[in-house]
């Protein structure tokens, strides 16, 4: 029989509780109703509340999952998590193809506080990896660093957004999470025009909620729903996850789409 289910790649790090990177991935990518796959580019030590270690895999293993995954299926498209440090963004540069689109999500820092992008390596996600974008997905710090302005205000947000298009990215989403007001806008820029995405911010921080956004926007386009549709129904998906979010021994709580 021959493959004929849609299918996601995400490229990106594993978290053994399963709150964030592939494993996270993996659960959208079903939650969406495609087919998943998995490259894994770092193992990490971690659960909810902190990460105790993590261990970048040697780029070539990273280039050769690729490249297996690549000579049997077709992803609809792709997305990248944690890649920990230039060589990996290297070898993910050299090996995706470029007719599939590619997801974004340009992480840096766990919410706990660890480092999971080499600092040396952030130029390399803006010039390797940033012009070969359909959609990057920054939160408001990550914009910051990325567009290198400060985000003040709804107006910093979109010049913001403009400058990450600038460096090749077709569109952008800046994630609000990390803002302060009742509610919890995303923005959407794009050449077209702009569109932001609300809803109400509930009172507690959870742990994978950008892994599971990126995961999902990837599952929607490789369904081939229209970028501005992919974009608000992740936003749902999600916003559904942090509601029923599970609670560890430890109180902090993972997102559960
Ligand atoms: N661990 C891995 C492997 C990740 O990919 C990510 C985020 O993308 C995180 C941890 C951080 O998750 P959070 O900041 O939501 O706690």
């Amino acid at each position: 029989m021959t493959f004929q289910f849609p299918a996601a790649l995400t490229i990106a790090g594993s978290d053994p509780s399963g709150g964030a990177g592939i494993q996270m991935d993996l659960k959208t990518f079903a939650k969406t109703g495609v087919w998943g796959m998995a490259v894994i580019t770092a193992l990490t030590a971690q659960n909810a509340a902190q990460v105790t270690g993590s261990w970048p895999m040697d780029p070539e293993m990273v280039r050769e999952q690729i490249i297996a995954v690549l000579e049997d299926l077709t992803p609809g498209a792709i997305k990248t998590g944690m890649l920990a440090n230039t060589e990996i963004i290297k070898a993910v540069e050299e090996t995706v193809p470029k007719d599939v689109p590619l997801v974004i999500d340009p992480v840096m820092i766990s919410t706990s506080g660890y480092r999971l992008l080499n600092d040396d390596a952030i130029c390399d996600i803006c010039e390797r990896l940033i012009p070969l974008a359909h959609l990057i997905t920054p939160n408001i710090p990550e914009a910051e660093i990325i567009s290198q302005m400060k985000i003040a205000s709804d107006e910093d947000v979109i010049l913001a957004g403009s400058k990450i298009m600038d460096l090749g990215a077709k569109q952008v989403l800046i994630k609000g999470g990390h803002g302060k007001g009742d509610d919890a806008i995303d923005y959407l820029i794009m050449k077209e025009g702009n569109i932001s995405f609300r809803h109400t911010r509930l009172p507690y921080d959870v742990h994978g909620s950008g892994c599971c956004l990126s995961a999902a926007i990837t599952g929607y386009i490789a369904q081939g729903f229209d970028d501005i549709s992919c974009c608000k129904k992740a936003k749902d998906l999600v916003t559904f996850g942090i509601r029923h979010a599970y609670e560890g021994k430890n109180k902090h709580k993972m997102i559960n789409p």
